[in-house]
């Protein structure tokens, strides 16, 4: 009896003549949460993908990486048996009796069976009929209750074997990283950009990030800490996400000296955004991400919105734009980034942001008051001096 794990996707077979194409990448990723140490064979099944371990019981840790996935609506472990109704009768009964283990007293379960394989020669109804009767023989404890079970068998007869298992996980859906090419996000140490970066990529766009340091106005900590970041994100694509660090002093200083205080936030976003824009453009990435949301702070009313847009002609993804705080925060605390976020390390814009900032900017004032910097200069020198850090994979499965 093999041990495999069903992999039901959704949105991605919808995609007409994408599909292989997405169904590739998932099964690339799917291998790539596995990693190297576990063995297994990943592939696709009539619009499903059937990881097999072989005789092997398919590892708890492998079924949570899996289930963790882009791309999978959900999964089942499951029994693998040859089409021979003896052997999935007896894979049914190992199943079941694992499934006993942890209960006392009756247990209500029911059998849905279901036959695509229509050369098989009993029918649905036949088979839910079999299966019931030979575990109430086997198994005392156990009551048929179709109402309200507590366990369903599940019996599906496919092409080559009859598969059986008891759960169905949910995955996170979306579609595989990977397949909606790639984006830079611009992730500070904040609560925000992290989650954005995460619902970018569950709707498939791989990631690179990339942050803006002011040493020593900003510690080495604040820098460690974005790093990490990366890396929590990181385990949802099974790969590094690398992060471009930019010495962004010179342009902070130059701020501070040229522009009146109630315009500094808005240049130095609109500085960002010029820098990212040419390290985007310069490694194929056609758009940016960005953790901004409507209305949250000053820097993000839509007047301001435009003259920091200003500058790009590259779209710029706002993924929490209609997002709540609260509801922006429960998703960080899900994701696992909300715990780093929330040390204290000061980050550049904390750091410079003025009493009164500008609200309603006008994009000329913007102009006149950023006029004296020397801008191609500074963005020239703030690409030349990157520096690219990748965040450490989480090890590997240790089985
Ligand atoms: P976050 O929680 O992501 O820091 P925020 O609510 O603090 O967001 P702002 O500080 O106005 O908002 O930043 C808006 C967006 O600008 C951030 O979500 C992020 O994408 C980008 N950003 C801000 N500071 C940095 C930085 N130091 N490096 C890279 N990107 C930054
Ligand atoms: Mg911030």
């Amino acid at each position: 009896m093999e041990s495999v794990v069903l992999v039901r996707y959704g949105e991605i077979g919808l995609k007409g003549k994408n599909r292989p194409a997405f169904e590739n990448r998932l099964v690339q990723n799917l291998r790539r949460a596995l990693g190297p140490e576990i063995e297994a064979s990943v592939r696709r099944e009539h619009g499903r993908i059937v990881v097999d371990f072989g005789g092997r019981e398919a590892p708890r840790q492998a079924i949570d990486r899996l289930r963790s996935v882009f791309g999978v609506v959900s999964i089942s472990p499951a029994k693998a048996a040859p089409l021979s109704l003896d052997e999935a009768l007896a894979g049914a009964r190992l199943l079941v009796e694992e499934k006993l283990q942890a209960t006392k007293g009756p247990v209500r379960f029911k059998v849905e069976a279901k036959r695509s394989n229509k050369q098989f020669p009993l029918t649905s109804p036949e088979l839910n009929g079999r299966f019931g009767g030979y575990l109430l023989r086997a198994f005392p404890r156990l009551e048929v209750d179709v109402h309200a079970p507590d366990f369903v068998l599940h019996v599906e007869v496919r092409e080559k074997a009859i598969y059986l298992y008891t759960e169905i996980l949910p995955g996170p859906g979306g579609l595989p990283v990977g397949s909606s090419s790639e984006g830079l996000l611009l992730l500070s140490g904040g609560i925000d950009s992290p989650v954005a970066g995460w619902l970018a990529m569950k709707r498939g766009i791989r990631l690179r990030a990339i942050h803006f340091h002011s040493f020593p106005f900003t510690s080495d900590r604040s820098k460690e800490k974005v790093i990490d970041l990366a890396g929590v994100l990181s385990r949802y694509s099974f790969e590094p996400i690398p992060v471009y660090v930019v010495n962004f002093t010179p342009a902070q200083t130059a701020i501070r000296q040229h522009v009146p205080p109630a315009m500094t936030i808005t240049v130095m976003r609109r500085m960002m955004l010029r820098i990212a824009s040419r390290i985007a453009a310069q490694h194929g990435i056609p758009a940016l991400i960005t953790g901004e949301s409507v209305g949250q702070v000053a820097s993000q009313t839509l007047e301001s919105m435009a003259a920091i847009n200003e500058v790009t002609s590259m779209p710029i993804l706002r993924p929490l734009v209609a997002m709540d705080k609260g509801e922006i925060v429960e998703l960080a605390q899900q994701i696992g980034t909300y715990d780093l976020s929330v040390l204290p390390y000061p980050d550049c814009c904390t750091l410079f942001v003025p009493d009164r900032p500008e609200t309603r900017p006008r994009i000329e004032r913007v102009r006149a008051a950023e006029a004296d910097m020397p801008i191609d200069e500074l963005v020239d020198e703030a690409v030349a001096t990157v520096d690219v850090v990748e965040p450490v994979l989480e090890p590997s499965l240790s089985l």
